[in-house]
C-alpha cells in the first residue's frame, strides 16, 4: 500500500510538472511566433520607408548584409505582374512568377497582404508579410517558423531544469505524504479501536473492528468456560475419557485415563494412542470407531479389568474424532468369576451327598443290606441328608446376602445375641467336652440381629468343632473407644498361616474330611465376612496351630 500511494503521489506531481512544462513550451512558442510576425511588419515598413529614400541601393546594402549574416528576414521586391526584380537570398532572374502568391495578391488588392506555407523555395514553414508600394510594386518581408521554434527551444534546458528539480522534490514530498497517511494506519491501537483518532473515513472501520473484537472476546469467554466446564465435569469422572482425532491422536485425557495409562495428560496431546496402550483388543476397537462403529472391548490393564467403549463422532458425513470411555469392571468382573466359581462349586459339593444317598438307597432297594445293618445304613441316608439340607440352608443364607436387599437394621445388644447363641450351642459344646462361656458387658449397636446371630453362631459353631475334647470357648463382648468388639477364642485346632487368608473363600475347607465328619460346609465364614461386611465390621484372625484360635469382629458404633 505505502509504495502504490508513493507511486501515485510521484507519478501525479511528476505528469503535472511534464504537462505544465509542455504548457509552457506552447505558449512561449506562441508568444514568439506573434512577436516574430510584428516585427515582420515592423521590419516591412522600415524597409519601405529605406527604399522609398534610397531606392535600388538600400536594397543592394541589404544584400550585402545578408551575404555575410543568414539571420536577417528574407526581402523580395516583385514587380506587379508578378517579376522577381530582388531578393536577398536568391536570384531574382532565376525565380519564378510571384503574382498567384496569396500574400502578393492581397497586397496588389488590399495594399498589404500575409500568408503562412511551406516555402517552395526554402522548404520550411515561412510567415510572409507583402506590402503595395507606390510604384505598384510588392516588397515582401518572410522570415521561417524555424527561427520562432528556436528561440523557444532555447528555453528548454531551463524547462528540464525545473522538471527534474520538480521530480526530485515530487519524491521527497510523495515520501512524505505516503508515510503521512500511512502512519496513523500502522499506529492504530487495535486493542481499543475506538480510541484512535485517525481519519474519520476509518470511523466505520474501527466502529466494525472493535464490535468484531467484542464478539471475539464473548466468544472465547464462552469457550474457555466451557473448556472449564468440561474439565471439570470430566476431571472429576471416576471413568477414564479420551478423547480422539480422526486419525487416533490423543486431544485430550481426563485424570483417570492418565492414571490408568500411566501418562502425563498435558503432555500426551497429539500422542497416537497406540502407543498408550498398544493391546490387540485396542486397536481393534479404534478400527471399528473410525470406520464408524461404535464397539465395545474388555482389556485387562495392571491387574484390573477395564470395559473400553469407543463411539465415533461424525461430522458432515465424515468421521472426525473418537470418543474413548474406560470402565472399571475389576469388581463386577471378580464378582462374576466368583458366582461362576460358586455354581461350579455348589453343583459339586451338593453331588457329593446326594451321591451318596442315592448309593446307599440303591444297596437297600437291591436288598443286598442284612437286616442288622438297616438302622446303619439309614442312619449314614439321614446324615447325608442332613448335611444336604445345611448346604442348601448356607447357600440361601448367601444368596440372601448376595441379594443385598434392604435389611431393617434395628439397635441390637451384642452380649445378650452372644448369651442366646452359646446357651443354643450348649448341648453341641457339652457332646464334644468343649467348656462354652461368654463374658464381657452388654454393648448395643445398630445392625441386623439374624445376621449378628449368624455371626456368633458360626464362630462358636467353629471354635466347638475345631477344638478338642476337654477344650475351650470363650465368648467375650466389650466395649472399647469407637468399637463394639466381638471375640471367640479357643483351644482348638489352630489354623497354619497359609491358610489363615483363604478361610473366608467359599467352600474353602483347611481339612475337608475333618470339616465334613464335623458338618462343615465350607459356607460358614463366607457368611461371616459377608455379614461383618453388611455391619462395617473388620475380621482378624489370631491363630497357632495346635494352640488355639482367636477370631475378632469390631464393629463400629457410628
Ligand atoms: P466349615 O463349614 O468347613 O467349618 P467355614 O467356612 O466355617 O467352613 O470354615 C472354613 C475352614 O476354616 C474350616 O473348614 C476350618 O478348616 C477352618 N476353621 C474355621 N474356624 C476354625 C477354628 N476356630 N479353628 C480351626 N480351624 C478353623
Amino acid at each position: 500500500m505505502r509504495r502504490k500511494i508513493f507511486r501515485t503521489i510521484f507519478t501525479s506531481l511528476l505528469l503535472a510538472t511534464l504537462l505544465t512544462a509542455s504548457l509552457v513550451f506552447g505558449i512561449l512558442y506562441m508568444q514568439f511566433y506573434s512577436e516574430m510576425k510584428s516585427e515582420v511588419k515592423r521590419e516591412a515598413a522600415y524597409i519601405n520607408a529605406g527604399y522609398s529614400i534610397s531606392g535600388e541601393d538600400f536594397l543592394k546594402n541589404i544584400e550585402d548584409a545578408s551575404s555575410y549574416s543568414n539571420e536577417l528576414s528574407r526581402i523580395t521586391l516583385i514587380a506587379p505582374e508578378g517579376t522577381v526584380l530582388f531578393d536577398n537570398y536568391a536570384l531574382a532572374d532565376e525565380m519564378e512568377n510571384h503574382a498567384d502568391r496569396p500574400e502578393i495578391r492581397k497586397a496588389i488588392l488590399y495594399g498589404s497582404g500575409e500568408a503562412t506555407r511551406l516555402s517552395d523555395t526554402i522548404g520550411q514553414q515561412t510567415f510572409y508579410h507583402a506590402l503595395r508600394l507606390p510604384d505598384g510594386s510588392v516588397l515582401r518581408v518572410a522570415r521561417t517558423t524555424a527561427s520562432v521554434f528556436a528561440s523557444a527551444a532555447s528555453c528548454i534546458p531551463y524547462l528540464i531544469a525545473m522538471v527534474i528539480l520538480i521530480a526530485v522534490l515530487s519524491m521527497f514530498i510523495a515520501k512524505r505524504r505516503t508515510r503521512g497517511i500511512i502512519d496513523p494506519i500502522n499506529n492504530l491501537d487495535l486493542d481499543d479501536p475506538l480510541s484512535n483518532e485517525v481519519y474519520e473515513e476509518l470511523a466505520p472501520l474501527l466502529i466494525r473492528i472493535a464490535k468484531q473484537r467484542r464478539d471475539l472476546e464473548e466468544n472465547l469467554r464462552e469457550i474457555s468456560r466451557r473448556q472449564e466446564e468440561f474439565e471439570t465435569i470430566t476431571g472429576n469422572l471416576s471413568e477414564g475419557l479420551i478423547l480422539l482425532n480422526g486419525k487416533g491422536s490423543i486431544l485430550s485425557v481426563n485424570p483417570a485415563a492418565a492414571r490408568l495409562f500411566d501418562i502425563d495428560p498435558d503432555k500426551s496431546t497429539g500422542r497416537d494412542i497406540l502407543t498408550v496402550c498398544r493391546s490387540l483388543q485396542m486397536q481393534k476397537l479404534l478400527h471399528d470407531a473410525i470406520l464408524g462403529k461404535r464397539s465395545e472391548t474388555s482389556i485387562s490393564i495392571g491387574g484390573g479389568q477395564y470395559q473400553m467403549i469407543a463411539s465415533p463422532v461424525e461430522s458432515h458425513g465424515l468421521i472426525t474424532g473418537v470418543v474413548l470411555l474406560t470402565l472399571d469392571v475389576t469388581e463386577k468382573f471378580a464378582a462374576e468369576k466368583l458366582r461362576r466359581e460358586f455354581t461350579a462349586n455348589v453343583s459339586h459339593e451338593l453331588k457329593t451327598p446326594l451321591q451318596s444317598i442315592s448309593g446307599y438307597a440303591e444297596i437297600i432297594q437291591n436288598g443286598l443290606v442284612k437286616p442288622e445293618d438297616m438302622p446303619r445304613f439309614i442312619g449314614q441316608i439321614y446324615s447325608e441328608s442332613q448335611r444336604l439340607i445345611s448346604l442348601v440352608e448356607d447357600i440361601i443364607r448367601l444368596s440372601r446376602l448376595d441379594e443385598g436387599g434392604e435389611m431393617q437394621r434395628e439397635e441390637s445388644d451384642l452380649f445378650d445375641l452372644a448369651n442366646k447363641t452359646v446357651s443354643y450351642l450348649s448341648p453341641s459344646a457339652k457332646e464334644a467336652s468343649v467348656t462354652l462361656e461368654t463374658h464381657g458387658e452388654s454393648v448395643v449397636i445398630s445392625g441386623v440381629p439374624q445376621l449378628l446371630g449368624e455371626i456368633i453362631y458360626n464362630l462358636c459353631e467353629n471354635a466347638i468343632k475345631y477344638n478338642r475334647p476337654g477344650g475351650r470357648v470363650d465368648v467375650s463382648v466389650e466395649s472399647r473407644n469407637s468399637e463394639a468388639v466381638l471375640k471367640v477364642r479357643d483351644t482348638g485346632i489352630g489354623i497354619t498361616k497359609e491358610h489363615q487368608s483363604r478361610i473366608f473363600e467359599r467352600f474353602y475347607r483347611v481339612d475337608k474330611s475333618h470339616s465334613k465328619e464335623t458338618g462343615g460346609t465350607g459356607l460358614g465364614l463366607s457368611i461371616v465376612k459377608h455379614a461383618a461386611l453388611i455391619h462395617g465390621a473388620k475380621i482378624e484372625v489370631d491363630s497357632t496351630p495346635g494352640i488355639g484360635t482367636t477370631m475378632t469382629v469390631r464393629f463400629p458404633k457410628e
